[in-house]
């Protein structure tokens, strides 16, 4: 026989419809700070996917598209279908793959309905000493319109880094004020050693600017980018081989000995990870894996839809 269940003392039932009442408002509120653009659908989806038991992370899929002005029922219903979506889920309940769907969408409708071509968040990772930072450093230069992101760092400048250009470099205690402040996008201890991180502002304003972004950072950093930022495209450096891989790192001359066995040994790590990335760029020459990397700032990956 069925167990009965206890009914809740009355108190529990009030207060519970009472949490439900502030949540249900809550959440329409989101509803309308997008409609009225005062937040982006995208920042919503983001907010969702870093804490999926929020407000905008209970929010459903179909309530959150209806929020987004020229969206109807019609079209949602439309969308839905072309992203694999299932008409009950909520944002916080999304598949990676759906995530990812549905921040492609987003990303590119945003954009292309400014006329523009789709602004990108690209990452640009791999091993040590593949040559990101060059690749990064002929980018900037040859390619003004990427907005390329100044990392923070507790490292101390090397001779010719710039503060502000090369790095934001920053002590212990202004990095651990960025962290608890949320000011940075993501943040890792690299080579167990110093901390690097994203400064989040920048990137979000470029890319509602509708201008494309690249991340130099490392494996983890990227990572933690595919969390938070699922629409991002992860790109992957590869040496031509090991050991011109080896070569480069001892040839670069800057690290101590100890320093470039640690970072070798982070490397083999590195480039096991390979397989996670959407795209793989082989660095044999600077100009051309950098016109590489450009060109994925642009791509138009996702399906097309309504
Ligand atoms: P370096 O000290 O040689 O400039 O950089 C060391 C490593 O830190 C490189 O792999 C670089 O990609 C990574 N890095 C630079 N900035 C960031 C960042 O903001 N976040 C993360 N996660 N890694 C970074």
């Amino acid at each position: 026989m069925a167990e009965k269940r206890p009914t809740p003392p009355d108190v529990d039932r009030v207060a519970a419809s009472r949490a439900a009442v502030a949540a249900r408002r809550a959440r329409a509120a989101v509803k309308s700070e997008i409609a009225q653009g005062k937040r982006s659908a995208l920042e919503v989806l983001a907010a969702a996917n870093e804490s999926p038991d929020g407000i905008e992370g209970r929010l459903r899929v179909t309530e959150f598209l209806v929020s987004i002005p020229a969206i109807g029922v019609t079209k949602m219903h439309r969308i839905m279908e072309k992203l694999e979506i299932s008409l009950s889920k909520r944002l916080g309940g999304l598949g990676k793959h759906q995530l990812a769907r549905l921040g492609d969408f987003l990303t590119l409708r945003t954009t292309s309905r400014r006329g523009e071509s789709a602004a990108r968040l690209v990452v640009l990772a791999g091993p040590t000493a593949v040559g990101k930072g060059t690749v990064a450093a002929h980018i900037r230069q040859y390619y003004p319109d990427v907005h390329l992101s100044v990392s923070a760092t507790t490292r101390a400048p090397r001779p010719g880094e710039t503060e502000g250009v090369s790095y934001y470099f920053v002590d212990d205690a202004e990095f651990d004020r960025m962290v608890s402040a949320g000011e940075l996008l993501e943040w890792a201890t690299v080579h167990n050693a110093y901390r690097y991180g994203t400064p989040r502002g920048p990137v979000d304003d470029a890319l509602r600017r509708g201008h494309s972004v690249l991340l130099e950072i490392d494996i983890q950093g990227a990572r933690a980018v595919r969390r938070a930022m699922p629409e991002a495209r992860l790109v992957f450096l590869l040496p031509p081989t090991w050991d011109e891989l080896v070569r480069r790192l001892i040839g670069r001359d800057t690290e101590s000995a100890a320093e470039q066995t640690r970072r070798l040994e982070t490397a083999k790590l590195e480039l096991a990870a390979q397989g996670e990335f959407d795209f793989r760029v082989v660095n044999h020459d600077v100009a051309e894996a950098a016109r590489e990397v450009v060109d994925l700032l642009n791509l138009r990956k996702a399906p097309s839809l309504p």
